[in-house]
C-alpha cells in the first residue's frame, strides 16, 4: 500500500473547479483542472472555444488575460 502513497497525494491536490466562462458568459461553461495553483491540460469553453492554458495560475491569468475587461 505505501507504493501508492505518492500516486494518491498527486490525485488529492487536483481540484476541478468549473468557472462561468469570462468571454461568453457560459455558466460553469469552462472545467478547469489544478495542482498546485496552477492548471493542468487544457481548459476549453463548450460554448465559444475561449480556452485557458496549461499551467497557469486561473486566478491571475483571468485577472490580465480577458478581452475586452476592464479593471
Ligand atoms: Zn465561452
Amino acid at each position: 500500500m505505501i507504493a501508492f502513497a505518492d500516486c494518491q497525494d498527486v490525485r488529492k491536490m487536483t481540484v476541478i473547479r468549473e468557472i462561468d466562462c469570462p468571454v461568453c458568459g457560459a455558466r460553469d461553461g469552462i472545467e478547469v483542472f489544478e495542482r498546485e495553483n496552477q492548471t493542468v491540460g487544457d481548459s476549453v469553453c463548450d460554448k465559444c472555444g475561449y480556452t485557458i492554458p496549461e499551467g497557469v495560475v486561473l486566478d491571475l491569468f483571468l485577472e490580465d488575460n480577458v478581452p475586452g475587461r476592464t479593471k
